[in-house]
């Protein structure tokens, strides 16, 4: 009889909005204690829009500026690079020819452009490698600031912004109700992070961490006792989710998060998390 009833809530689930990979840890939701979400893509839409771009001297216009954060980012698939390529199409820029394109995770990308090396990358690179963030260039908000190095040196920034999803308002409380803390992990900047903790009134968040150090926070977390679900849509999200108790992929995020979790929430909303928490716990109380 056990399998006959795992088998009609599996149905149930799916028909909720839930995919299960690994029928284990769904039974086990009904032990998560903590819930560790990503930010970009997962509370957040994950769709930027470019709000503003800076030129810092004189040698670049503004259009320069975001021809060049373009041109960088052609081979990024970072939503990111979505959002500043989108905006240089509209503008009808061309964009120049680039070569020896790297990743650098987490912080950005790199690229040379007729023989010199030019970088879009994240603030905290800039803090790392000493290098002055302006003043008023972090502005407060649902942000994210890509600074444009030509050679090391700062020549610009593009400022994106990108939306809280409705239900992660919803999500959160009801978690919260229920006795559960929600956390954020997010690679994104501490003013940012900071910004969508307040707004969500999370019970704690993680900013600027790398893939490795997302994984290395799930562990932490595990060893000071909680059982730990991980909810995120990035290929920097993977190592946590494989880490956590219970990975949960968002639908619509990439298809490594997807092979990673336990859990697709297919319709891609925050939100069915809980149907995952009471559908866990039904499967369990009619199985005892
Ligand atoms: P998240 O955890 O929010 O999904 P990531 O780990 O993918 O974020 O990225 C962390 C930060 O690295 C971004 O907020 C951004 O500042 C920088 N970054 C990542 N990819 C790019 C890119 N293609 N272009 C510019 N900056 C990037
Ligand atoms: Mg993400």
């Amino acid at each position: 009889a056990i399998p006959l009833v795992v088998a009609v809530s599996t149905t149930m689930a799916a028909k909720n909005g839930l995919l299960i990979r690994n029928r284990t840890a769904f039974e086990n939701a009904r032990k998560i204690d903590t819930i560790l979400f990503d930010k970009t893509g997962t509370l957040t839409e994950g769709e930027f829009g470019v709000e503003a771009v800076v030129s810092f001297g004189e040698d670049y216009s503004k259009e320069d500026i975001l021809r060049h954060a373009a041109s960088l980012e052609q081979e990024s698939e970072h939503p990111i690079a979505r959002g500043i390529i989108k905006k240089a199409k509209s503008d009808e820029l061309d964009l120049l020819k680039v070569k020896d394109f790297a990743i650098m995770k987490g912080k950005g990308v790199k690229a040379k452009i007729s023989d010199t090396e030019f970088k879009a990358v994240s603030p905290g690179y800039l803090t790392e490698n000493e290098i002055e963030v302006p003043a008023d260039a972090l502005k407060e908000g649902p942000f994210t600031e890509v600074f444009i190095l030509k050679s090391g040196q700062l020549i610009g920034l593009v400022r994106l912004a990108d939306q809280i999803r409705e239900s992660s308002y919803q999500v959160v409380k009801k978690l919260k109700d229920k006795g559960i803390k929600v956390k954020m992990l997010t690679g994104d900047n501490q003013k940012t992070a900071q910004y969508v903790s307040n707004e969500l009134g999370l019970n704690d968040f993680f900013a600027e961490v790398l893939p490795d150090q997302k994984q290395k926070k799930v562990a932490e977390l595990q060893e000071n006792g909680a059982f730990v679900a991980m909810t995120g849509d990035g290929v920097n999200d993977a190592p946590a989710l494989a880490k956590a108790d219970i990975g949960i992929a968002i639908g619509s995020g990439t298809d490594v998060a997807a092979e990673t979790a336990d859990i697709i929430l297919v319709e891609s909303d925050p939100l069915d998390v809980l149907k995952l928490i009471e559908f866990g716990g039904l499967t369990f109380k009619k199985m005892v």
